[in-house]
């Protein structure tokens, strides 16, 4: 693995210490105020990442099972969710990133002015469909090690045996876009309404990716997929802060946006620096997220510093080992995403309340945030049950009473076809956090 940051480096990001750095190291990326890079980083071999690891059974049978042999029993959810498809041809993400990568057209289009086409790229990517798009400067410690990742395909390209270093000399820039999850359905969560929001907007993403990717070559420049840690060009790029929950949180859209496999390119761009709206500050006396993750996957306590970042460190592993319990009712939890104060709809009052935040000098803001959690506790509660309506789900309805969700469905279900008569406005979130110390081991 490629080491790509001296301990010495500690100087960088606001460190009293001095800098003691070889002439030719490159300082370590200012990430914003939420998480900094305060010693070696190796970069991280996607061979140990969650899926990889599940794929080789390395995680327990249950989650091997879960991952392999699922078939989700909700429609939607085979066409939009990695994995648990009845038809592989069927499932959008897999058919775009499986298909065989396009040439770089010989024509290269000059670029005189880095700030007009970074412009340009960002247009054409909110026209393609992007919701958030933002450049990042490339930084060798963003960069995986080793072989490519793209989930349910390939990223495969002539650079592979070069190393992080190496790579980001040849190719400067990362463009970060994605797209957001449907405010109102994410509500939802722990439910196959909030699952859509998460799936159809991961597989829109794909596709918008895919095709920005054939752009910049047809511009006649690189574009290397599967490359960078996606919530490190997240935070450098300025999409978001990284939250206690694990998330790049954005200032319109909270923490319900995707961090989507970004593009390295050598596309002559300006970079966009990271912000501060605030999360930092609102994150150390929130922990909304903590107190409600039904797997206490969350810390409540201060950052951890891992591989050399100083952030919030969430345990992935139990927060990965609920699915396989619950996959007959929801795919993806996404309950630290709804509670989150900053996912809220996209209107003024939202805009407003950010934009005081992050103007608010810095020994001000616990006061203010105190102020506003209050407020959300109050108007927003502090877990979200809402009951939602859509198509023929209804978030009301307990997991395992309603046999089919499929609007106007006529086909017979044993006699479970039609769901009980449901009044009040509470949705049924499934499992509750005090169930599910029987299948996720907890610290306490
Ligand atoms: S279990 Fe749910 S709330 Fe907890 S970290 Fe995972 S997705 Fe977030
Ligand atoms: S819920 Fe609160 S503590 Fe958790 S990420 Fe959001 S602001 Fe931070």
């Amino acid at each position: 693995m490629a080491l790509t940051l001296d301990k010495t480096l500690e100087a960088a990001n606001g460190n009293a210490k001095p800098d003691r750095r070889a002439p030719d190291l490159p300082l370590p990326p200012y990430l914003g105020r939420s998480v900094r890079i305060v010693g070696p980083v190796v970069n991280v071999d996607m061979n140990q990442s969650p899926h990889p690891k599940n794929q080789r059974g390395e995680l327990g049978k249950p989650l091997f099972n879960w991952y392999r042999n699922t078939v989700s029993k909700d429609p939607l959810t085979r066409v939009s969710a990695p994995n648990h498809f009845a038809d592989r041809k069927q499932f959008l993400t897999s058919v775009v990133n499986r298909d065989n990568k396009g040439k770089i057209n010989p024509k290269r289009m000059p670029v005189a002015d880095p700030a007009a086409m970074t412009r340009h790229i960002k247009a054409v990517a909110r026209y393609m469909g992007a919701d958030v798009v933002a450049v990042a400067q490339a930084h060798s410690s963003f960069l995986y090690a080793g072989s490519r990742y793209v989930q349910d395909g390939t990223a495969e390209d002539a650079y592979q045996t070069s190393s992080p270093a190496d790579l980001v000399r040849k190719f400067p820039y990362v463009i970060v876009a994605t797209t957001a999850w449907d405010y109102d359905k994410l509500q939802a969560h722990r439910h196959h309404i909030g699952d859509s929001a998460y799936h159809v907007s991961q597989m829109k993403g794909v596709v918008i990716l895919k095709a920005l990717e054939g752009y910049i070559k047809e511009l006649g420049y690189t574009a290397l997929r599967g490359v960078v840690t996606p919530q490190a060009a997240g935070v450098a790029s300025g999409v978001g802060e990284l939250g206690r929950n694990g998330l790049v949180i954005n200032k319109t859209f909270g923490a319900r946006i995707h961090m989507p496999d970004p593009i390295l390119t050598d596309l002559p761009l300006a970079a966009d620096q990271p912000v501060d709206i605030g999360v930092e500050d609102f994150c150390k006396i929130c922990r909304k997220c903590a107190n409600t993750c039904p797997t206490n996957s969350i810390p409540f306590g201060d950052k951890v510093v891992h591989n050399g970042i100083e952030k919030y460190k969430i345990n992935w592993l139990t927060c990965y080992k609920l699915r396989p319990y619950v996959s007959d009712h929801w795919g993806s939890c996404l309950t630290c995403a709804t509670v989150c104060p900053f996912t809220k709809p996209n209107v003024w009052w939202r805009s407003l309340t950010v934009s005081a935040l992050s103007t608010c000098p810095i020994p001000a803001r616990p006061a203010l945030v105190r102020a506003l959690k209050w407020i959300d506790d109050r108007f927003w509660g502090v877990a979200r049950n809402n009951r939602v309506r859509w198509l023929s789900y209804d978030s009301g309805i307990k997991p395992g009473e309603q046999a089919c969700t499929v609007a106007g469905c006529t086909a017979s279900h044993d006699g479970k076809a039609h769901s009980p008569q449901m009044v009040g406005d509470a949705g049924y979130y499934a499992p509750l956090k005090e169930n599910t110390n029987r299948f996720v081991k907890r610290d306490a």
